[in-house]
């Protein structure tokens, strides 16, 4: 089932998520209507708050992001927590599905540490580097209330001011399906 996105200016997306308890119920479902929820927005990755749900979850394919590189790399990761940043920042211009038409770089740490659970909540400690890494960084952020737009460079972030007042009052919409604003 496709989910509505919730657009920025909506106070979940600034709130942090809650942990998801061991019985979570109909969690499969869940994650099944985010998979089809990102890719009907072409989408690379989707947390839990974007759908409305402040829970500690997010999927992701980048194979989308790279088809060669990360063949076969959908996942699913749940409460997870960043152990370790490492690596030099570099910059990269993102772009959100809760916040349309709206692109900016973003420095980042080249690698990360996460201990998570996947889908079938199986603990996991792993690291990440590349696209993967950017990946995980941006919907991490999304389950501690942060957005990319928070990180811009403040010029990059007076210039899109216009744009996310926009989004805000409902004027500057996606095609995708979102929640009304
Ligand atoms: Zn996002």
């Amino acid at each position: 089932m496709i989910l509505p996105i919730v657009l920025y200016g909506d106070p979940v997306l600034q709130r942090r998520a809650q942990e998801i308890p061991a019985d979570f119920p109909e969690l499969e479902a869940l994650i099944q209507n985010m998979f089809e929820t990102m890719y009907a927005a072409s989408g690379i990755g989707l947390a839990a708050p974007q759908i409305g749900q402040s829970w500690r979850l997010f999927v992701l394919d980048a194979e989308l992001a790279d088809e060669e590189l990360y063949k076969g790399q959908k996942r699913v990761f749940i409460n997870p927590i960043i152990l370790e940043e490492s690596g030099d920042p570099w910059p990269y211009a993102e772009g959100c599905l809760s916040i349309p038409e709206i692109r900016g770089d973003v420095n980042r740490r080249a690698a990360v540490r996460l201990r998570y659970e996947d889908a079938q909540r199986v603990l996991h400690e792993e690291s990440f580097d590349g696209m993967l890494a950017r990946i995980i960084q941006h919907e991490y952020d999304h389950l501690e209330g942060r957005l990319f737009i928070d990180l811009l460079s403040p010029l990059r972030r007076r210039l899109v001011q216009k744009k996310l007042q926009l989004i805000r009052n409902g004027k500057l919409r996606p095609e995708y399906k979102h929640r009304p604003r």
